[in-house]
């Protein structure tokens, strides 16, 4: 049975993990905290070159050495830290002598939240720090049928909650502020076609402030992109016919967006999935796994193809494997 370690370094995450096909065997993270403001791209690589040893040891100590691939991060991410993760990426397989497989992040969301939940043909919504995008498998790629045309969600959260004076991450506090709101403020809904757009949003809301509590605020933030994502996501079923939505993304762990993806749901008759936490947000876990499905489907990555590439979408993406 192979086994695949793979690499995660989009943004804030390191991760390194060893997956076979029956499940993960090994997983070691180091978290990059920015002391002040949000993500710096040149000090979330510097954090990932200090640590990047040290987890993959730590990982191949748990599960032995004998590696039959060695998959990583591609793109999309910040290109400090996807380079950073690409040239470890590189002088581990060539050391190790086994290949090397560039993965597409967006479909390793995916593709964990189909290996872990019961998810078989879903449209996927997946909303993270810098993504936002609503896709489905269709004639051999992961389509695009709605994205944001600016920030993605989490980054949106992240920049009103600074504003705000919130710590980073802001995600999970305007989630907690949100709970104890008492009233709804009208904030810009954007949705033009199937696209969504967050910083008009962001920017009202950070105004907002000024005639409404910090509470209801955060709760109307939530309550305005979160609708503007089920819109969309269930647009997507209707012109897709699937029978199946799977939630992925760090913004996933959201309470309030599950209710409503999962109300939104209900009411169409169709199943709703999310993962466990843990397979949520970036992880090591989700690439060594769609690393798997490509090894197994015969693709590899030569080393002059190897390079970041920041702008990676899903849907230059060939999928094999389905
Ligand atoms: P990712 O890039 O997928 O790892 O997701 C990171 C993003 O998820 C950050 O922007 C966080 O603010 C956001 N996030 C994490 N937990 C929550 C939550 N409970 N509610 C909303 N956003 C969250
Ligand atoms: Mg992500």
């Amino acid at each position: 049975m192979p086994k695949i370690l793979g690499l995660e370094g989009t943004a804030w995450n390191l991760s390194a993990a060893v997956v076979d096909e029956k499940d993960v065997i090994a997983e070691t993270t180091a978290t990059y905290m920015p002391t002040t403001g949000g993500i710096h791209p040149r000090e979330a690589a510097q954090h990932h070159a200090s640590h990047i040893a040290k987890v993959v040891k730590e990982t191949l100590k748990i599960c032995g050495k004998d590696i039959d691939a060695v998959a990583f991060s591609q793109g999309p991410g910040l290109g400090p830290c996807l380079r950073t993760v690409a040239t470890a990426a590189r002088a581990l397989a060539l050391s190790m002598e086994v290949p090397l497989i560039g993965v597409n992040h967006c479909i390793a969301h995916i593709e964990v939240g189909r290996w872990k939940t019961k998810a078989c043909d879903p449209v996927t919504l997946y909303v993270s720090g810098a993504n936002s995008q609503v896709l489905a498998y269709r004639a051999g790629r992961y389509r695009v049928f709605g994205e944001t045309l600016d920030i993605g969600i989490g980054n949106a959260l992240d920049k009103f909650a600074r504003f705000a004076g919130l710590p980073h991450p802001g995600g999970p506090k305007v989630e907690e502020l949100a709970k104890k709101a008492t009233r709804y403020t009208p904030l810009p809904y954007t949705v033009k076609g199937m696209d969504f757009s967050f910083s008009g949003l962001t920017t009202a809301a950070q105004e907002a402030l000024k005639s409404s509590t910090l509470q209801d605020v955060c709760h109307s933030f939530q309550e305005t992109a979160f609708a503007m994502l089920v819109e969309v996501t269930e647009r997507a079923v209707a012109h897709t016919g699937k029978n199946e939505v799977l939630l992925a993304g760090g913004v996933g762990a959201n309470v309030r967006l599950r209710e409503m993806l999962a109300l939104m749901c209900e009411d169409r008759g169709i199943e709703f999935y999310a993962p466990e936490k843990r397979f949520m947000g970036d992880n090591g876990a989700m690439i060594a796994y769609l690393g798997l499905l490509m090894y197994k489907s015969g693709y590899r990555t030569a080393i002059e193809d190897s390079k970041a590439n920041p702008n990676f979408r899903p849907d230059d993406a060939e999928v094999m494997w389905r």
